[in-house]
């Protein structure tokens, strides 16, 4: 059976833990795979980001866990690429990469699209409207299909983060839609895995996952590949909504999820999950 996490921060950027203390709660949550996935430096923007010589200890730190307990869980070094920060290639070191967009610009400043409901506003306010908004937030996550080396496409509608009630937008606007259905097609042409991401649920500010599931459904429909991800920070939420976000995953209609191996991603029916 298999129980995967690909997506999992550590002290090295902005989670909780230390990398050898994610990989023991991961053991014993019952895990069969986790893939560290360190927000890759995007310094001049992102002040969580790794700096080169925190990437350095980041992948030595990673390197010595995956053998210190391969016997009992397969770990697997990634990082997290913001689209305005440093582009990583794998060449033999990385075994995946995530590609992400985290911020937009407003005028000369670069805001975060998942820091809170007030900055929310402030993007919304200087594009003039939340659709705005999203046209430019999802011609930014269109960019990660041209990365070659981006395998999974992190939680690609993070600018609905405070929207749990519907404030900036109805999650069925069709014009809303339209603007992610685009992105998705895109990299679906690309080849891109997209993640099911429980992070915000974690963070108490969501009670459902990325994607939200009318664009999952659009996903599955038009044959794109999926992994579940917990976008961990903390420890004890490793597994957070994992069990309810597999039977969203088939109530979407998917039969299988992308797995990470030594020969690359491979797809895995989703009966194999724990
Ligand atoms: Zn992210
Ligand atoms: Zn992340």
């Amino acid at each position: 059976m298999i129980k995967q996490n690909l997506h999992t921060h550590s002290l090295y950027c902005d989670g909780k833990n230390t990398i050898e203390d994610m990989t023991l709660e991961a053991i014993q949550k019952g895990f069969t795979i986790l893939g560290f996935s360190g927000h890759g430096n995007c310094r001049e923007i992102d002040d969580y980001s790794m700096t080169d010589d925190n990437t350095k200890k980041y992948i030595q730190d990673v390197l010595e866990v995956k053998e210190k307990y391969k016997d009992q869980i397969h770990i697997f070094l990634g990082i997290e690429e913001d689209i305005l920060g440093q582009s990583f290639e794998k060449n033999n070191l990385y075994d995946y990469i995530i590609g992400s967009v985290h911020f937009v610009k407003a005028g000369e400043e670069y805001l975060a699209v998942d820091q809170s409901q007030e900055v929310t506003h402030k993007i919304v306010d200087y594009y003039g409207d939340f659709l705005s908004y999203a046209q430019s937030y999802y011609e930014e996550v269109k960019k990660i299909a041209y990365r070659s080396d981006v395998d999974i496409v992190g939680h690609i509608d993070l600018l609905t983060k405070f929207n749990e009630n519907e404030e900036f937008i109805d999650f069925d606007d069709q014009e809303y839609l339209k603007l992610a259905y685009e992105c998705i097609d895109m990299l679906i042409g690309q080849k891109k895995i997209f993640e099911v991401n429980t992070g915000a649920i974690a963070r108490g500010q969501r009670k459902t996952p990325y994607p939200h599931h009318i664009l999952l459904k659009y996903i599955h429909d038009h044959g794109g590949k999926i992994c579940l991800n917990s976008d961990c920070h903390q420890k004890e939420m490793l597994d957070c909504y994992y069990k309810e976000s597999l039977e969203l995953i088939q109530d979407c209609g998917f039969t299988s999820m992308m797995v990470l191996t030594d020969q690359g991603f491979i797809e895995k029916d989703i009966q194999e999950f724990l």
